[in-house]
């Protein structure tokens, strides 16, 4: 049998981690054994979806290299379709139409509260097809089993059972004639040949509904898996409030798309104690089995260290495709100084994100308007001005702009001033710089270019005359 797998995202918001992971699972899942992967759009509810989260949803797997075989399929697009299978089961009585008006629907639901029942359609017109004329309005009801139990074995929960009786008749066509969520979901799955459904708990109650539309239509019933919710630091629903953001916004904060899904993938799936996992190796390794049905905790201190990790690990010139993107986010102009590759080898230890790099490089092309206060403070005092500007000096004559020549005008500054090469190089490092903090002073100067840090040594040396005591 050839695995076929989906994920169905709808597009009424950002595209949360909690689902991202659902596609991650699927897309492993399926890759794992040579299936084919869908994405389909589930967009029946036109309030609520917009073209905005469309296209969130379409970058972000792009961004992450969660590729599709087929779709992306628009629900939007089927109408017809679903209402042609309506129109089926109208007429070969596995649907039916409903004429209950709101006040009926409404004084049966207060009935069966007072008397500690479920709410739950009574069947009234299942029993009684002929009462109404077809010009009146009605929805199109399934007709659900109303005894016997549906069972299935969910991968990652195990046997999974729900009670007929538990389940009323559904809405599958409103009174405006729009097909409802919970058919469209079965219809699609049937036309698309889905085998196997990897998709969040929270659906887990609609899976007894749709089981019975699947049997109703005559159609093979797809293999479900549940994966369980991830929940902030607090044990609640992750959200907002903890940070979470939608899947984009992680690039945007300088997330590498490979220490998100070695992320996700954790969360909830291991393989001993590995921690590290590259795609390929999770294509292998995965096993939908070996899902935890609990919840997980999201930590955002772990997907930090991940990121670090693989800052340091790929290759450079990759982490450099990635910072290029930040260094144009923030405004960087990248062509007037060094390579990106220089600087990723310079910072890739000293930052946690990609974000933070692009920041910490922008003085190797863009001159800085002032020094940092409290740098200057501690380092530009009156006995600065001297060796800065022996060092200038000394960097204005160098035969090649070469780190290690760099370094040796700095040591031969210091041996010149019987000074500490820190009191050579502190100073050097804010007027260079900005700040006192920044990778090694040779490199770093070697980095930023012989012509700019004359010109800042020269705004330093200006800087200490009008204002160090
Ligand atoms: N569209 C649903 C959602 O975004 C998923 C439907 C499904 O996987 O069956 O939650």
């Amino acid at each position: 049998m050839k695995i076929k797998t989906r994920f169905a995202p709808s597009p009424t918001g950002y595209l949360h981690v909690g689902s991202v992971r659902t596609a991650l699972y699927s897309w492993l899942f399926t890759r794992n054994q040579g299936g084919n992967f869908i994405l389909r759009i589930d967009d029946t509810d036109l309030k609520r979806s917009t073209q905005p989260a469309i296209k969130a949803i379409i970058d972000s797997m792009n961004w992450l290299n969660l590729d599709w075989d087929e779709g992306p399929y628009f629900q939007t697009k089927r109408l017809n379709r679903y209402n042609e299978v309506i129109d089926d089961m109208l007429a070969n009585g596995t649907a039916y139409k409903c004429y209950c008006s709101q006040s009926r629907l409404q004084t049966l639901r207060e009935t069966q509260i007072i008397a500690y029942k479920k709410p739950r359609y009574d069947g009234y017109c299942r029993e009684n097809r002929k009462l109404y004329g077809d010009d009146e309005p009605y929805v199109v009801r399934f007709c659900n089993p109303q005894s016997g139990e549906v069972i299935f074995n969910d991968l990652i929960r195990g046997p999974v059972k729900f009670s007929n009786q538990e389940l009323d008749d559904l809405i599958i066509r409103r009174t405006d004639g729009s097909p409802t969520y919970n058919f469209c979901v079965v219809v699609d799955d049937y036309d698309m040949d889905i085998t196997h459904i990897i998709r969040g708990e929270d659906h887990i109650n609609n899976t007894p509904r749709q089981i019975n539309i699947f049997k109703a239509l005559g159609a093979p019933v797809p293999v479900y898996a549940h994966v369980s919710m991830i929940l902030g630091d607090d044990s609640k629903k992750l959200s907002k409030r903890h940070g979470s953001v939608g899947v984009m916004q992680y690039r945007d904060n300088g997330i590498l798309p490979e220490a998100l899904l070695n992320y996700l993938v954790r969360l909830g799936w291991s393989y001993g104690n590995q921690e590290i996992f590259s795609l390929d190796e999770m294509k292998h390794l995965f096993k939908i089995e070996a899902v935890s049905k609990s919840a997980s905790i999201f930590n955002m201190a772990k997907l930090l260290w991940l990121n670090q990790y693989y800052i340091n690990h790929m290759p450079t010139a990759y982490i450099a495709t990635h910072l290029a993107y930040h260094l144009e986010q923030q405004g960087i102009n990248t062509c007037n100084g060094p390579e990106l590759t220089v600087l990723v080898k310079l910072f890739s230890k000293r930052c946690k994100t990609l974000k933070e790099m692009a920041t910490k490089c922008r003085y190797f092309y863009q001159d800085f308007s002032e020094f940092d206060n409290d740098s200057a403070k501690n380092y530009f005092n009156s006995f600065a001005a001297d060796p800065l500007k022996i060092v200038s000096t000394k960097l204005a004559g160098l035969d090649a702009w070469t780190p290690v020549l760099v370094r040796s005008a700095i040591e031969q500054t210091a041996e010149q001033l019987a000074l500490s090469i820190e009191k050579v190089g502190m100073p050097l490092r804010v007027a260079v710089t900005g700040t006192c903090q920044s990778p090694a002073l040779d490199v770093t100067i070697h980095a930023i270019g012989q012509k700019r840090c004359l010109e800042r040594i020269k705004r330093a040396l200006i800087f200490i005359a009008n204002h160090a005591k």
